[in-house]
């Protein structure tokens, strides 16, 4: 496969080929588990998603690894204030970790619902302390990072590459441009890799031993640090190293983790092992609410329930967030919504005519090779940096002449066939889904016999059985569940 992707690093497209052939390396910064995640988060992991499928259909196998953000996020992205999960545990009255295993729980809802592929693994940070603190000692072996009585820094002026991801040159910092005062620290833009468990931190619940620095020669270490915790981006750096080593071939994200989140994973990772980090970075843009940028800070976010609770399927978000390139800043709105819906039951629906009409051999038409003339655009367009709006174009161009020339001979419908499997693998959301194959009333006749049945009124479970059977629909009882079929 020829695939060109818009790497960040380089800020140009460029081909793809992984550094060991065959296999593709991948880390996706997944979430912060303070909060159900909002559908902008999900946009950038379902742009990862799309990435790992088309790369599988090009024959790679792609070991894809998602954390989840359990400690050390503080808010606004900053070295200072709150730990943003256990902010949320003191609101809720509960530690900690209970706050990250409920939204962790919806999270993973989420991403089935949405047929997000499960990665190669799904580390938690708080389970990889001791590789964090292995590397910050590295640094600290280096002079590359130092301690203060509030943690411990890296030194960006002892990294000649910070800011070439993000632009934020150290001079550029110097004017303070999103970085804050700390008299202690060396440089404003130098960053925490490890809190300690003092100040405004000294009741942080979460607490490890401090990773033991060499006393400096001007005396600035010191052996008898407290305990402390890690700071966010050596969580992504350590457990990226950890799992696919020193060098990956692709790094994911929102476009709001280039700066400080990847700026600062680049510099740890490259200063500890003196090999690139990362080859190809891309990012998600976005995703705005008519003029404003949709954000848990600004209150105005939807979850995938929200989308659900209007009558929508999740896969139409599925739809609807892929429909649009990934470097375009998406702006959501309920007719894009909507119109999303239409265009992907119109696929879903095209998918059936063409294996029904397979099925039922009324294939006794002509040949074509349209199907295959398809089958190259749609693969030329995924190849130019994943261009999912002309790789749909495609899908409805040939869905048009499909239904206008109809009908075709065996070897041309197969073609079709093949083409429609290419696109459901691809983009995952053209899956029928399964209330789609039960009649709207039947379903509803289903639900208030599982009521029935979950108060013990059998008499009513009965009489609703016998309804359910006369709209042609047998159901049974197995494991709890109602199992239905079509008589
Ligand atoms: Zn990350």
């Amino acid at each position: 496969m020829s695939l060109n992707l818009y790497n960040s690093l380089t800020k140009r497209e460029e081909q793809f080929v992984s550094l060991v052939e065959g296999i593709v390396t991948m880390y996706t910064c997944g979430p912060t588990v303070y909060g159900r995640p909002h559908i902008g988060n999900y946009s950038s992991f379902l742009m990862a998603d799309l990435l790992r499928r088309w790369l599988e259909f090009g024959g790679y196998q792609v070991k894809q690894v998602k954390n989840i953000t359990d400690v050390g996020h503080l808010l606004h992205d900053a070295d200072h204030g709150d730990d943003k999960v256990e902010k949320e545990a003191a609101k809720e009255k509960v530690h900690p970790l209970r706050v990250a295993e409920k939204y962790t729980k919806e999270y993973l809802e989420d991403e089935a619902a949405l047929q997000i592929l499960e990665p190669f693994a799904r580390p938690r940070a708080t389970e990889y302390i001791a590789e964090m603190r292995e590397m910050i000692e590295v640094l600290l072996q280096k002079g590359i990072a130092y301690t203060t009585d509030e943690g411990i820094y890296f030194d960006v002026m002892k990294f000649p590459h910070y800011g070439a991801l993000s632009g934020n040159t150290v001079e550029n910092l110097s004017a303070g441009a999103r970085v804050e005062v700390n008299e202690a620290k060396h440089h404003p833009a130098d960053f925490a890799l490890w809190k300690f468990c003092v100040g405004p931190n000294a009741d942080h619940v979460l607490r490890w031993p401090s990773p033991s620095p060499q006393p400096s020669p001007a005396g600035r270490g010191r052996i008898d640090s407290p305990d402390g915790f890690p700071g966010w981006h050596i969580e992504c750096s350590a457990m990226s190293r950890s799992l696919l080593g020193d060098t990956i071939d692709i790094h994911t994200g929102g476009e709001d983790n280039i700066f400080p989140h990847h700026e600062c994973e680049i510099a740890q990772s490259e200063s500890v092992t003196g090999k690139p980090f990362v080859r190809f970075f891309l990012h998600k843009r976005r995703i705005d609410l008519g003029t404003t940028k949709m954000s848990k800070s600004l209150g105005n976010v939807f979850s995938l329930p929200d989308i659900v609770a209007k009558g929508y399927d999740a896969l139409d978000l599925r739809y609807y967030l892929l429909s649009v390139h990934y470097r375009t800043r998406l702006k959501f709105t309920w007719k894009g919504m909507e119109d999303s819906k239409i265009a992907r039951r119109k696929i879903v629906e095209w998918i059936d005519v063409l294996k029904r009409v397979m099925r039922e051999e009324k294939v006794t038409g002509k040949s074509d090779d349209a199907p295959t003339i398809a089958v190259q655009s749609f693969k030329d367009a995924m190849n130019s940096d994943l261009n999912t709006p002309a790789a749909l174009g495609t899908v409805f161009s040939l869905m048009n002449h499909y239904y206008a020339h109809a009908p075709f001979d065996a070897a041309t419908q197969m073609r079709f066939i093949d083409f429609a499997e290419m696109i459901r693998h691809t983009f995952g959301c053209f899956e029928p889904a399964v209330s789609e194959s039960i009649p709207v009333e039947v379903q509803s006749l289903l639900d208030a016999r599982a009521t029935a049945r979950a108060r013990k009124d059998f008499a009513e479970s009965d009489r609703l059985r016998m309804e359910i059977e006369q709209r042609g629909y047998e159901v049974r009882d197995s494991k709890g569940k109602q199992e239905v079929k079509k008589m």
